[in-house]
């Protein structure tokens, strides 16, 4: 353990101040290591109603800034967040555990939100039309207030910006709510937001867990809620803050399906089936934790995906030698993934390669899962039906497409699907019939970017305007329809001329 004196500091902002509170606390590790490395304070009440009231006081005058010039303090932003980048991955992968190269693309992902929120000039702009003589009717977007930000802890920095650019961008002010499981990653970007020159109260962050959160749902000053975690959280989250008068768009957890058709290219299929089951340790909620092998399919892929699971090393991501896969985030959720994978082979399942009990001699204190593949899954086992959210692939077996539909259909989830095919014919099938949001074809992790919605279905949503994109736009702002008639003057005279 280390010594406090060494600890990261992870303050609260309010109305541009940082505070250190002298409260409660939870510990943050390096999943790495195990090794202590922060310790978050436990909000509630007092300091989430400090924040909303900042955030409410600096509302009225954000709300009147131009779009052109809120646009300029997120391009500023973006050129900090980009100088910035190697310690943000450095900070994504001490706190979270993915690899460098992992924690660069998920900084990236959010980087692209904050340059979609650069475009707000143009995404803000309305309709007219002369919708009768002398009469014109315009739309306008005006900004709700203050907008409330709930975040998980598997990217702590992407999914936070999923968020708070464009939610700022179009004129609302904002709170914070990180995982306190990675809280230090949203202590760096509200340093740059400060360094970007966003005047004080328009973002403010708490840090907590279920006692901040309840005093989110539930402030009246809150107008809108952004949540991404698990499902029951999520549905809690939308039944709580709607029945308190909130827009909310709330994503949850997710089991998305890929499946392998007979004539699927087989090194390109395992190269993209490994990345999507393993990358992240399987903490991704796109990762592809199913595959439906249909037909001769198992026979041509599972040898070479095989190989390939066991080749992939396990270590800590926190030094020059970077490993394939990282740890998953604490040792609870380790002997989570690993009591699931046992009790589907208990169930009746095959376990084909087994990351139980992986040795990292270099780390012998970090929370590791090696790499594991679980076949002959039946649809009943408890391995089929839970998220697991570590390294596990499941492999069922099927014996055509439309059984792979059928099964893919059952679940309660709808995040993502993909099919891996030379057929267009089954693709089209495919993409037309699976009950997912976001569906892949040769694409085994079918995550949108910023400028598409991340449309997640059935339990993996709960709202109607998702995250990201022009819906994102349209979650942060309520319309306006002016209708205008001027008296005297004959507008037909300039036609005469
Ligand atoms: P989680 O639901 O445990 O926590 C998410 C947030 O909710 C955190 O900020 C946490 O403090 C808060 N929270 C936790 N328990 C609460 C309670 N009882 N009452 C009120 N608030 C509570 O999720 P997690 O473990 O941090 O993240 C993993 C989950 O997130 C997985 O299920 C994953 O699929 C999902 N996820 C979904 C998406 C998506 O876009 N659909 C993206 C990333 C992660």
């Amino acid at each position: 353990m280390q010594t406090t004196a060494t600890l990261s500091p992870c303050p609260l902002l309010i109305g541009g101040e940082w505070i250190n509170p002298n409260i409660a606390t939870t510990p943050v590790f390096n999943p790495s290591t195990g090794e202590l490395i922060a310790n978050c304070p436990v909000g509630g009440k007092v300091e989430v109603d400090a924040a909303v009231e900042a955030a409410a006081d600096a509302f009225p005058a954000w709300a009147q800034t131009p779009a052109i010039e809120r646009a300029r303090i997120f391009f500023r932003y973006r050129q900090l967040i980009e100088a910035n980048f190697d310690r943000l991955c450095v900070a994504v992968s001490r706190e979270h555990g993915k690899t460098l190269a992992e924690a660069r693309g998920s900084v990236y992902r959010g980087l692209e939100n904050i340059e979609y929120a650069c475009g707000i000039p143009s995404l803000l702009m309305g309709d007219t039309l002369e919708i009768a003589r002398g009469v014109d009717c315009e739309t306008s977007h005006q900004p709700l207030g203050v907008c409330v930000g709930i975040t998980p802890f598997n990217f702590p920095i992407m999914v936070p910006l999923w968020m708070f650019p464009v939610a700022i961008a179009c004129g609302n002010t904002y709170v914070l709510k990180p995982s306190e499981k990675v809280p230090l990653g949203a202590v760096m970007l509200a340093e740059l937001l400060i360094e970007a020159g966003l005047p004080k109260g328009v973002f403010n962050l708490v840090h907590g867990g279920r006692e901040s959160v309840e005093a989110l749902l539930t402030h009246p000053k809150v107008k809108a809620i952004s949540f991404v975690g698990s499902t029951p959280i999520a549905k809690y989250i939308y039944e709580t803050g709607t029945k308190h008068g909130k827009r909310v768009q709330a994503n949850g957890g997710a089991k998305n399906y890929i499946v392998i058709m007979p004539d699927a290219d087989v090194p390109k299929t395992v190269e993209a089936l490994a990345t999507a089951a393993f990358g992240c340790a399987g903490e991704r909620c796109m990762a592809g934790s199913t595959a439906l092998t249909v037909g001769v399919a198992a026979e041509r892929l599972l040898p070479s995906l095989v190989e390939a699971a066991k080749n992939i090393r396990v270590g800590p991501t926190d030094r020059k030698n970077q490993p394939d896969m990282g740890p998953v985030i604490t040792a609870q959720h380790r002997d989570r993934v690993v009591e699931l994978v046992s009790k589907g082979e208990q169930e009746g399942a095959k376990i084909i390669c087994d990351g139980r009990g992986v040795k990292v001699p270099d780390a012998p204190k970090g929370f590791y899962v090696g790499a594991t593949i679980v076949d002959q899954v039946a649809a009943e086992m408890t391995i089929a039906r839970e998220e697991v959210f570590g390294p596990v692939l499941n492999v069922m077996r099927m014996d055509d497409l439309d059984h792979a539909i059928e099964l893919a259909n059952k679940s309660s989830f709808g995040n993502g699907a993909a099919i891996f095919t030379n057929s267009g014919f089954a693709a089209r099938e495919f993409r037309y019939r699976v009950k997912a949001g976001m569906v892949g074809i040769n694409v085994g992790v079918p995550a949108t970017m910023a400028m598409f919605p991340f449309t997640g279905w059935d339990e993996s949503f709960y709202g109607d305007l998702h995250i990201q994109g022009r819906e994102g736009v349209q979650f942060f702002t309520q319309q306006k329809v002016v209708s205008t008639r001027w008296f005297g003057g004959n507008a037909a005279d300039v036609w005469r001329k």
